[in-house]
């Protein structure tokens, strides 16, 4: 079977992106899936952050997803998203987690690369099919829906520390920040800095190029927070170099209003499965124009 990294590659080479959505219950997790296949995703990544993973359970989490890939014959990596320090990383990947995300861009910089470092290093002695992400750069935002966020170039992503950082860690995928948030804003128009994008890929270009020689492995670029963005923003930011894009609040909010909609309709209905049904095509009415948004263009 193919690992992500060899999905991602073929997403980077054709041009395309693989999607990246959480899920904190079986029901979410079995639409997202159904979804990507339907609409003709290559593959799909699923991911739980901590608080999502602590609900549903990390191994729980990765029985369910093995069991649904098997059932859709269909290649589904679990991620571990976000996870903010090492202990938690070797836990996803002791449960059996395919990927797991160290989010330590909010340490000082070379604290980041130690702690990164040691989640890639860890993450290649228990399977080298493994694929990390690091993140650089001050993602703002939650996965919830906001008023407003200030956004300031300083938070983003430099493009001479992605190099740096890269060459370091050695990291499979890098997310980066260009205008991006976490969440989705009511009061003001989110913005992707594309021009800024294409610095940061022309730096990693250059870090890829010491990667073929070390290691045979390429770095796939992650847009982060693409809930709320411009159709055209995320096919220009695909067009320019990103490969895996995270959504994540449009599902929880197409969920959340789904229910409530079923609850409104029928309100002395009580089995779950009746009620949680209808919200599940909402969700993949979600996922599947996100995933026909990403291979679009191609
Ligand atoms: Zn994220």
């Amino acid at each position: 079977m193919l690992n992500l990294n060899d999905y991602l590659k073929k997403a980077k080479n054709g041009h395309y992106a693989i999607g990246h959505f959480n899920f904190a219950t079986a029901d979410v997790l079995r639409g997202i899936i159904e979804a990507a296949k339907e609409a003709g995703a290559s593959a799909v990544m699923v991911g739980t952050s901590e608080g999502e993973a602590g609900f549903i359970g990390m191994k729980e989490a990765v029985v369910l997803v093995a069991a649904l890939r098997e059932e859709y014959d269909f290649p589904v990596f679990l991620n571990a998203d976000h996870f903010k320090n090492f202990e938690k990383c070797k836990e996803a990947i002791g449960a059996g987690y395919d990927s797991v995300i160290i989010d330590a861009s909010r340490l000082p910089y070379h604290e980041n690369i130690a702690v990164t470092k040691k989640v890639v290093d860890y993450a290649q002695s228990v399977n080298p099919d493994i694929s990390v992400e690091g993140e650089l750069g001050y993602l703002r935002g939650t996965s919830e829906v906001q008023r407003k966020i200030e956004i300031s170039p300083a938070d983003y992503t430099q493009p001479n520390l992605a190099f740096n950082f890269l060459s370091h860690t050695k990291v499979d995928r890098l997310a980066v920040v260009f205008g991006n948030i976490h969440g989705i804003v009511t009061e003001q128009t989110e913005k992707l800095d594309i021009e800024h994008l294409k610095r940061i890929v022309l730096a990693v270009n250059s870090a890829r190029s010491i990667f073929h020689f070390w290691r045979n492995r390429t770095v796939y670029l992650v847009l982060h927070g693409a809930s709320g963005l411009k159709d055209e923003d995320v096919v220009a930011s695909i067009k320019a170099g990103i490969v895996n894009v995270h959504f994540n609040t449009e599902l929880r909010v197409a969920y959340r209003e789904g229910i409530e909609k079923a609850i409104h309709a029928k309100p002395d209905e009580a089995a779950p499965y009746k009620y949680l049904a209808p919200a599940i095509e909402d969700v993949k009415k979600v996922v599947s124009q996100k995933i026909k948004l990403f291979i679009s263009h191609v």
